[in-house]
């Protein structure tokens, strides 16, 4: 009867299956076979990418507690996509002192952080200094805090403006307690793409050199793409084979995030009338491809659950993925651009959303060395998270204390 389950599937796709379950690497025209599955094609890619993904990493899945900080929204690069940038001018625009993201990395740590993210806008007034005094205002006060951050975009503006050399100038980060780089400002990593997307920002080049250059220093990076805009499916197999190149060189990728385009409130959401931003089955394959060509090179495939959601994040632990990433505990950039699943995914919501999948949780670091593992609920720690008001809807009796001590709840009888 199993039989059944897949006896649809066509040759062609089981085929491409076959290989890369035997840990054979895929090609490009596999990678496009790929993305245009639909039906038990499409089921089958995902079952294969969950088996790929058991083999190469386990059933446990990982997640970072970590804070998000953007210490300035300035910005001047343009990029059609983001709805997070301002001019100097504006009245929402900021620029954070170092007291202010001092008080985050407190309640941070308070939290439980292990980890500060940390990217901002391409500000002309920031040069390179000031972007080292960030990093040594941080880890004067917090040591033990890894400091994730500064896209390539962000190096390279500080690049242009240190007057040294591009290796000099990161290992300067690295003592000034930079711990690993997000590789972000990837987008799609095609300049026929780029020119339409965002023409002032870095290019692909420039981009693979400042990757190369940090990863050749032992400053690991992640690995990211933003999909479901103008891109062709051609694109997105390109930039996973690139990424794969670059990993076979210098091994400096600790994760790969495929990352969903949110369209609501930005110049590109409106302008690209195909555009309404990547359906969950598009999300779902981007993580499946990416497990099956990517493997055996980067093993940590990252899912994005403020741009999917936490539902459809469940269903990527399914299909190819093994990582939940951070608890981010703010989040902008995407919110900005109209992503509505919240700022804040606390590590108990980590740890019920991973063990309704069936699957372990367990923390870790930002280099993936694993913190904790939480095997038995009862023995979680308990929350860190402040306390909030409960928001409520309904008549006003049933809002207040009284009104829930009026809920009776009883045992279910077997
Ligand atoms: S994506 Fe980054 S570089 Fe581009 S406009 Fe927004 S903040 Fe600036």
């Amino acid at each position: 009867m199993l039989e059944k389950l897949y006896a649809d599937v066509s040759r062609g796709v089981a085929e491409i299956l076959d290989r890369a379950l035997e840990g054979r690497e895929l090609g490009h025209d596999d990678g496009l076979r790929l993305l245009a599955t639909e039906g038990p094609d499409f089921q089958a890619f995902l079952r294969a990418a969950d088996v790929a993904r058991s083999e190469d990493k386990g059933d446990d899945v990982s997640f970072v507690v970590c804070r998000n900080v953007n210490f300035t929204n300035v910005c001047y690069v343009g990029c059609s996509f983001c709805g997070f940038a301002r001019h100097r001018e504006e009245e929402d625009a900021y620029d954070r002192t170092i007291d202010q993201i001092l008080e985050k990395c407190r309640d941070a740590v308070a939290r439980g952080a292990t980890e500060i993210c940390m990217q901002g806008g391409i500000d002309p007034q920031k040069n390179f200094d000031d972007y080292r005094n960030l990093l040594l205002g941080i880890k004067a006060e917090f040591p033990n805090l890894h400091i994730h951050a500064y896209s390539p975009e962000e190096m390279d503006h500080a690049h242009a403006k240190s007057g040294m050399a591009l290796d000099e100038m990161l290992r300067s980060f690295v003592e000034a307690g930079l711990g690993t780089m997000p590789g972000t400002a990837a987008e799609i990593l095609d300049d026929e793409i780029r020119g339409i997307l965002a023409p002032n920002k870095l290019m692909t080049a420039r981009w693979r050199e400042i990757i190369s250059a940090a990863h050749e220093i032992g400053l690991r990076s992640t690995a990211t793409i933003m999909y479901g805009h103008i891109e062709k499916p051609r694109h997105i197999v390109s930039h996973l084979e690139l990424i794969r190149e670059i990993q076979k060189e210098t091994g400096g990728f600790t994760e790969f995030v495929p990352l969903g385009f949110i369209h609501e409130k930005n110049a590109l959401g409106h302008v690209n009338i195909e555009g309404h931003g990547p359906s969950a089955a598009d999300d779902l394959k981007l993580i499946a491809l990416s497990r099956l060509m990517l493997r055996p090179h980067i093993q940590n495939i990252q899912m994005s659950w403020v741009k999917m959601g936490p539902k459809v994040a469940q269903l990527a632990l399914q299909s190819g993925a093994n990582d939940m990433g951070g608890t981010l505990m703010e989040e902008s950039i995407s919110r900005e651009s109209g992503a509505d699943h919240g700022e804040n995914l606390p590590a108990e919501e980590m740890r019920r959303l991973i063990r309704e999948m069936g699957r372990t949780p367990v923390e870790r670091s930002t280099k993936y060395d694993i913190l904790r593992r939480f095997e038995d609920p009862e023995k979680d720690p308990p929350s860190l998270e402040p306390d909030h008001d409960r928001e409520m809807a309904g008549p006003r009796r049933f809002r207040n204390e009284r009104g829930l001590a009026r809920v009776q709840l009883h045992d279910l009888q077997h």
